[in-house]
């Protein structure tokens, strides 16, 4: 498994290109397509996943672009971002007519390598945690000693708190690679993370 991370985009938003067994999942587009394809096109291997952490249009700008130019690959989003939630919501739905849509439990084959979806909402109703291996794609939810805004449309503080705890009680430690700004581990942000704690239950 090999992560590259590029920051695109006016807000640097964190695109991740996960390799494993000669194919690729692109996390979060956000922008930038042409320096993202330019990426891709350096590795042999195959664009099997588009997979979006939710649909606010800084995750989500580079999609028809990328779609393009790579047809045979699938795009998933959780239902609830799909459509547009409000008005920071970039609606892919219409704009992407083979969009698919995951939900809490999928699991997303890449080589011999199994992406997870954990249904994480409070940032944004159809936010998602993408678990594999040993890393943690957690988009807006969970920040390296931050966690996401929750005043946007749709957005939920009391949400966002069950999903931080629910990462928080993951078993073992991970990387935590965010939608913005710097990576972490979970040990890490464990001990120093008050939104996390707080979700946790423990202050
Ligand atoms: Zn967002």
């Amino acid at each position: 498994m090999n992560i590259k991370l590029m920051q695109v985009g006016p807000i640097g938003t964190n695109c991740y290109i996960l390799e494993h067994d000669n194919k690729i999942a692109v996390i979060d587009p956000g922008d930038e397509a042409g320096r993202i394809l330019a990426e891709l096109k350096k590795s042999d291997a195959q664009v099997e996943y588009i997979l979006l952490t939710h649909g606010h249009y800084d995750h989500t700008t580079a999609v028809p672009e990328l779609h393009q130019a790579l047809p045979e690959t699938k795009i998933y989003i959780h239902q609830a971002d799909a459509n547009g939630a409000g008005s920071r919501l970039f609606p892919l739905a219409g704009q992407v007519d083979d969009l698919l849509l995951y939900d809490e439990g999928d699991i997303l084959p890449l080589g011999d390598l199994t992406i997870e979806v954990l249904h994480t909402p409070g940032h944004s109703p159809g936010s998602v945690t993408l678990k594999a291996g040993d890393a943690l794609f957690t988009g807006d939810t969970l920040f390296a000693g931050d966690c996401g805004r929750t005043d946007l449309r749709g957005g939920s503080w009391e949400e966002i708190l069950v999903s931080l705890g629910r990462l928080g009680k993951l078993e073992g430690n991970y990387h935590i690679l965010p939608g913005h700004e710097g990576t972490s581990d979970l040990d890490t942000e464990r001990q120093v993370n008050r939104y996390l704690r707080e979700g946790m239950g423990v202050t």
